[in-house]
């Protein structure tokens, strides 16, 4: 462990690296091989570590956990033993003096759920979800006594109730990783609504209070959670109108994009439901994403579903094309986002910066589906 942080404070130290540039990389374990390999190259002295302390050291742990998330688990790059993290709810403090410390924790929580729901569900998933309900109760409560030790309006507030909305989220994720069903999220309508709330408080915090540098595990993905699986038409069209009004990119994720991907679920199940003469959307109509595909040349994002009507039987994946903008911003270069990643919302872990983009939701999306339940709240949606 000493040897990988050394090398990967060296290859952070490089100072004509940007982190910009390091953070838009897909390929994390390319960045910590090379940050290896510079460590063992370099003399003691370049590695300057008190000058990199805290920041891109932080952004180079993030790729080992972003990594031990994604990596192939028939083929571990060869420094994977390196990144196994191992829960002990007895390390979890009473209270957290400071935010970093709360994030980490709730990241460490959010790294494992993300494993347990891409994991074939066994006995092993069994005694680790238990494990996890556990280690989530734990740092709950010590994120609720730090919030009645801190400051009124402060960014350590601020922080710890975004960590609110994380852990709200990561619950969801925790009672729902085994489910067959879309139904199963009618149960959580009060968690949406805490959720949505916590994110316009967070939203109007930060309009207020902008910082240029802080970790944080982001807004785009419990939104995104809210807009995709929430059955209740007015939640979800508040998740949609906050991912539309946010228009930030998060590493990979941007909130445009967020936006259409889950505006397109929306108007598939609505479409759906319409076509049966429903109001509601019964399980038979919703949708589970697949995976999503950017074709930048194309202008288009091609959205891969299943349809829960087949998903036991004929579980084919459908796609449908969303029209898409993206020359306004080139810096996002994604081209796939795979089922994993969409049933985690997104999440990737601790990110530092969260740099503003212009909109590049399609205008056509303004003319929503006739086959839509409620048209003209949705048009109003986008005018706005
Ligand atoms: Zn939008
Ligand atoms: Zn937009």
């Amino acid at each position: 462990m000493a040897q990988y942080n050394r090398a990967i404070a060296a290859l952070a130290a490089d100072s004509s690296l940007s982190i910009e540039a390091i953070l838009r990389g897909q390929s994390p374990h390319i960045h910590v091989k090379a940050g290896l390999d510079l460590g063992r190259s370099q003399p003691q002295s370049a590695w300057k570590e008190q000058s990199i302390k805290g920041t891109a050291l932080r952004a180079f742990v993030w790729f080992a956990h972003l990594l031990s998330a994604y990596y192939d688990v028939m083929n571990p790059p060869e420094n994977a033993p390196l990144l196994v993290y191992a829960f002990r709810t007895s390390d979890v403090p009473r209270s957290f003096s400071n935010a970093p410390s709360a994030i980490e924790c709730v990241e460490a929580l959010l790294r494992s759920v993300m494993h347990l729901r891409n994991d074939e569900i066994d006995l092993m998933s069994r005694t680790k979800h238990n494990q996890l309900v556990d280690y989530h109760s734990k740092v709950s409560a010590a994120i609720d006594a730090s919030v009645a030790l801190a400051p009124k309006q402060s960014d350590l507030i601020h922080d710890l109730e975004m960590l609110r909305i994380h852990l709200r989220v990561i619950s969801l994720m925790l009672a729902t990783y085994a489910a067959d069903s879309e139904s199963v999220w009618n149960h959580y309508t009060a968690d949406f609504e805490m959720i949505l709330t916590g994110v316009e408080n967070a939203m109007a915090y930060q309009e207020l209070n902008p910082r240029s540098f802080y970790p944080s595990l982001g807004l785009v993905s419990p939104l995104f959670c809210v807009a995709t699986k929430s059955r209740d038409p007015k939640l979800q069209q508040r998740a949609l109108y906050l991912l539309h009004k946010l228009k930030r990119k998060e590493r990979t994720w941007n909130s445009c994009i967020a936006h259409q991907i889950a505006r397109a679920v929306f108007n598939l199940e609505h479409g759906f439901a319409f076509k049966q003469g429903n109001q509601e959307i019964p399980e038979d109509c919703r949708v589970r994403l697949d995976s999503v595909v950017f074709e930048h040349q194309h202008q288009r994002i091609v959205v891969f579903y299943r349809r829960m009507a087949t998903y036991k039987t004929h579980p084919e994946v459908e796609s449908v094309t969303v029209p898409w903008d993206p020359l306004i911003d080139v810096h996002f270069d994604f081209v796939h986002m795979s089922r994993k990643a969409l049933a985690c919302f997104g999440y990737t872990g601790v990110h530092l910066i969260v740099p503003p983009i212009p909109c590049q939701c399609h205008p056509s999306l303004g003319q929503f589906s006739p086959a839509a339940s409620d048209p003209s709240s949705e048009m109003s949606l986008e005018l706005r």
